[in-house]
């Protein structure tokens, strides 16, 4: 595995005490304010090696996060993925038997496939369906600059600019196969007010991770309202406590390897904005990637070999 090479800084807690549910699906807790508002939902650990999610969601809990409108439901996603979490070999535990970030289609969701993830999806629907505001907690296989992700609606730029936490805004589909819980057909629909937003907080171990899935889930709660103020601040790093104005951008392009000679022509780790189009960025066999725009932003670049592996998405200034 190409990621071996990087250190593991963070810890991954112990979520055993979540198992236990009080709505009854197992690491899903639920509070009600009873007071109106908003249903918000984080999620931690869609992806089992990305820990920086129950970092954040461990220390929520820990210190006892309550909301004083609307309802809050904080999940580790993909606990059993999670649970075969190995310091020694960091990127094995990402899923049990596939991708669950891949498989919000319906016709996979109502047919009778069985796979881990499937079965984890069908659990969480029903709150999925319920909710009105979703932060789903990632991390990535660079040292890229964190980013939001989301599908691009109105509704979405409308509520991103609100939580306007990390720096990065980027808007579009990213072109995968299958789709994205964030792109499960509730979500992105035009005619409900639903939002759900993905967050790459950094690269998967490194230790400023877990500061940015915790800042980004306060932030996400910021303009939730849900949430005492107070408690926000109060654990807000230094750094997160007054960012400035959010770029947003809009994925264009992606990139996938159509060989098993696929090479950048720098180690781009993401982020990187190249001035003028028509450069070259890559080679896939005998063909030249260039740039398709001035000032094209390269979004999550990823190391990993082989034909048909998506390789980066193409982003322009909204
Ligand atoms: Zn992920």
């Amino acid at each position: 595995m190409v990621s071996e090479k990087f250190t593991v800084e963070l810890k991954a807690p112990d979520i055993e005490p979540y198992r236990e549910s009080n709505i009854g699906v197992e690491f899903v807790t639920s509070f009600d304010s009873g007071n109106s508002g908003p249903h918000v939902m984080i999620n931690a650990v869609t992806h089992g090696n990305e820990i920086c999610g129950a970092i954040a969601l461990d220390r929520l809990l820990k210190d006892g996060i309550r909301p004083i409108n609307g309802k809050l439901t904080l999940a580790f996603v993909n606990h059993l993925a999670y649970s075969t979490f190995d310091p020694s070999a960091p990127s094995l535990s990402r899923f049990i038997d596939e991708d669950f970030n891949r498989v919000w289609v319906e016709d996979r969701l109502d047919g009778l496939e069985k796979t881990s993830e499937l079965q984890r999806a069908r659990e969480l629907r029903p709150i999925f369906d319920e909710v009105d505001l979703l932060l789903d907690i990632h991390s990535m296989g660079t040292f890229s600059q964190p980013l939001m992700i989301c599908n691009g609606l109105l509704k979405e730029r409308e509520f991103v600019t609100k939580v306007n936490f990390p720096a990065h805004i980027m808007c579009g589909s990213g072109h995968v196969v299958g789709k994205r819980l964030i792109e499960y057909t509730p979500f992105n629909d035009t005619q409900n007010s639903k939002v759900g937003l993905l967050v790459e907080c950094g690269q998967h171990w490194a230790s400023d991770t877990g500061v940015v899935a915790l800042d980004t889930a306060l932030h996400f709660l910021r303009a939730c309202k849900v949430v005492d103020p107070n408690f926000i601040n109060d654990r807000l790093s230094p750094e997160a406590k007054e960012p400035g104005t959010a770029a947003m951008w809009d994925v264009t392009h992606g990139i996938t390897a159509s060989t098993d000679n696929f090479q950048f022509c720098e180690p781009f780790v993401g982020m990187e904005i190249i001035e003028k189009k028509g450069t070259k960025i890559a080679q896939d066999g005998d063909k030249d990637i260039m740039t398709p725009y001035d000032d094209c932003l390269l979004m999550m670049p990823n190391h990993s070999p082989g034909a048909g592996v998506r390789k980066l998405r193409l982003c322009q200034r909204s």
